[in-house]
């Protein structure tokens, strides 16, 4: 097979090289053909067949969910089971066969194709949706078909070959992506998605090579096509030449050793030349990335965000985290730093970050009810999760932080949520810190710039400059047709960083940047220098910003940083940054 390449949107760092794993939905495009008289019963057979090895299939997924798997995933696979025995599916294409003579996959495609269309007829949002589950259910009986079923296999007892294994998708909700945190995956690439989109986080918190917003690659790759990942340029490479690859293993090799090199750095601190200490945390999505955090040498968390306990789950409130199951996985996250503080996020679902599948979906869902608008629309879930977080600061130091403030009300209703969350707590004489620190996040432009206020009214502030970036230059961070307009250098975004890090300053009060901009290397002179001194990232990326920091010279800067802050020309800007680099 010939070598070509794939352009896409790099996420995440280094190289992986590996086999493809298709997570394509085998569905619809299917051989047709009629079998003859004779060949009928055989035909029967084989659908048939193949319909038990999806039951046992489904049977051997139940039994090996591993223990913290949310409960919905069992409830899912029984919704599968269930369909897959209904006769609409079990019998119904089986007469098809018969009396038509379509072959297997035809035949079954044809089934689905006459209940989608009546599922469409449905009024009922819910009920349309399990349309959805009907061809996940027929993809798995169409997999086993075609001879293309692949289960993801999990870390434990894996072979050499799954072991270098790439996914390929159209795209990977963010919850799909916590769920592959522990197969034996080293890279993925996606057709859909932007720098910031939620999916590419994840692989970046995962430490995982990534491409994404590659447009087709999901068409274009085979399964089981060798693969070079290179996630620092955004490139794949399909079907390398010998040559090439070993060029790949070369660089992998050399990149992994610097790595380790880099993590000698875990217990110095990170100091400027001239002496200016800037606090680097972890941005953590479940407890148990604070091992992660902890092993790059993290100051602390400075975001975690809490949704990831909520998300794949369904939209019900009683199927949420209850307050005990959220308090256990603060208290695990803070346990596990030790005494270093754990910023939390309160709840932050809307937009690329549904609840569940089932949402509906309205046009602009970044704009919609997202985060803080979510929270105050649904104060049970906000309380609950208040509660929970309080609990869970009588176990070290927690902050709590808020995400798409925008309006004053927004603040002091949030306030005085967690005021009514200690009263009941301390009416009910359980432990939390009375003095819990509350802060924001600056990542809607109105934001920024009434940031006067924020200072005013909240302990600290930290910047989203994923969502920034979004809503200051309306492009949709996930949107990979867009993604070429996502700049993070923009003097606008400039200028509303430079307007916050200074109203904090003034105040008194810290200011973080939580956001990707804190974890991309050639950025760190320009954000240090414009005066933020708490930088939140992937704990992947801690090292080599750690590195950045000890090799920078504050004082000399400042010239170009004012520039840099002058200028309205994007030209200017980016020469002034190159420049910033090689400052000595
Ligand atoms: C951000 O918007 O920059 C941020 C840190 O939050 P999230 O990426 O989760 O929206
Ligand atoms: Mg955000």
């Amino acid at each position: 097979m010939a070598s070509f390449t794939l352009q896409g949107i790099p996420v995440s760092r280094g190289i992986a090289i590996g086999r493809a794993h298709l997570l394509r939905p085998a569905a619809l495009d299917v051989q047709h053909y009629l079998v003859a008289q004779e060949q009928v019963e055989a035909e029967v057979g084989r659908l048939q067949q193949a319909i038990v090895q999806v039951h046992r299939e489904l049977q051997m997924i139940w039994s090996d969910l591993p223990q913290d798997a949310p409960t919905e995933l069992g409830a899912f696979l029984d919704v599968h089971a269930l369909i897959l025995s209904d006769p609409m599916i079990s019998e119904a294409p089986l007469d098809i066969i018969r009396t038509r003579h379509y072959n297997a996959e035809w035949a079954l495609v044809t089934q689905i194709d006459v209940l989608s269309a009546q599922f469409d007829e449905i009024e009922d949002d819910y009920l349309r949706e399990r349309k959805a589950d009907i061809q996940q259910v027929a993809e798995r009986v169409l997999k086993v078909l075609t001879g293309s079923a692949h289960a993801l296999p999990r870390a434990e007892g894996i072979d050499e070959r799954s072991a270098n294994m790439v996914v390929v998708a159209r795209d990977i909700s963010p919850a799909d992506m916590m769920q592959f945190r522990d197969a034996a995956f080293n890279g993925f690439i996606t057709d859909e998605g932007g720098q910031n989109s939620h999916t590419a986080l994840v692989s970046r918190s995962l430490g995982i090579p990534a491409v994404v917003g590659t447009g087709n690659a999901s068409r274009l790759i085979e399964q089981d096509d060798w693969l070079i990942v290179d996630s620092d340029a955004g490139v794949v490479i399909v079907a390398p030449s010998p040559l090439v690859l070993e060029q790949y293993r070369e660089r992998q090799a050399l990149l992994l050793k610097a790595r380790k090199k880099l993590l000698k750095l875990k217990k110095t601190p990170a100091v400027t030349l001239d002496g200016v200490e800037i606090t680097l945390l972890a941005n953590i999505e479940l407890p148990d990335h604070a091992m992660a955090a902890m092993e790059a040498g993290a100051s602390g968390v400075g975001l975690f965000r809490s949704e990831f306990l909520f998300m794949g789950r369904t939209g019900h409130t009683h199927r949420l985290p209850t307050e005990e199951e959220q308090f256990i996985a603060y208290r695990n996250a803070v346990q596990a730093m030790k005494g270093r503080p754990v910023t939390i996020r309160t709840l932050d679902v809307g937009a690329d970050k549904p609840l569940d599948t089932t949402e509906h979906n309205i046009l602009n869902p970044a704009l919609g009810l997202r985060a803080i608008r979510y929270c105050l629309a649904e104060p049970q879930i906000f309380m609950t999760q208040l509660r929970a977080m309080l609990r869970a600061s009588a176990f070290g130091p927690v902050q709590i932080l808020i995400p798409m403030m925008a309006h004053s009300f927004e603040i002091d209703q949030s306030l005085a949520m967690i005021e009514q969350a200690k009263s009941e707590l301390a009416a009910e004489n359980k432990k939390f810190d009375d003095n819990i620190l509350v802060g924001a996040m600056i990542e809607v432009p109105a934001a920024a710039l009434t940031v006067q206020l924020f200072v005013k009214k909240l302990d600290f502030l930290s910047v989203g400059t994923n969502d920034l970036i979004q809503y200051t230059l309306a492009i949709d961070r996930a949107d990979h047709e867009v993604a070429h307009l996502y700049n993070d250098i923009h003097p606008a975004i400039l200028q509303l960083l430079h307007m916050t890090v200074t109203a904090g300053e003034k105040a008194g009060i810290p200011v973080a940047i939580c956001g990707g901009m804190a974890g991309d290397r050639r950025l760190t002179r320009l954000l240090i220098g414009m005066g933020f001194r708490e930088l939140s990232m992937p704990a992947a990326q801690l090292p080599e910003i750690k590195q950045e920091i000890l090799n920078t010279n504050l004082e000399a800067l400042q010239p170009y940083i004012k520039k840099i802050l002058r200028s309205y020309d994007p030209q200017v800007v980016q020469e002034t940054l190159h420049f910033l680099g090689s400052v000595a």
